[in-house]
């Protein structure tokens, strides 16, 4: 299968995203603005995670973010509602050539 690898910092968990990403996400939510993540969203089925990875559930409750227990990387975020069927994945494991370029939207994710 065709993609892209990426991990977090200590290399622990390992990233394959199988399609590439076509524009990047930031979000002004409580917990995003403090991770500093850029988000790509994609299927399910497009990310494959392998590793320890801890979650951490915000106080909404409807997202898991996942971590990275040696070097704290956050490298992704699942949906709890199962039938959600997307996930986000932290577009800055990957090497910049990947998404340095793309264009960004700006998620209102405070107002909400
Ligand atoms: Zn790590």
């Amino acid at each position: 299968m065709t993609g892209h690898t990426g991990s977090c910092h200590c290399g622990a968990i390992e990233l394959q995203l199988h399609e590439p990403p076509l524009a990047v996400s930031e979000c002004n939510c409580s917990i995003c603005r403090r991770i500093g993540g850029l988000w790509h969203y994609c299927a399910v089925g497009s990310l494959t995670v392998t590793g320890p990875a801890v979650g951490y559930v915000q106080g909404d409750r409807t997202l898991t973010n996942w971590h990275c227990p040696t070097c704290a990387c956050v490298t992704h975020w699942t949906a709890i509602d199962p039938d959600y069927g997307k996930v986000g994945v932290n577009i800055r494991m990957f090497d910049p050539a990947l998404w340095q370029e793309l264009p960004r939207r700006f998620v209102d994710g405070a107002s909400f």
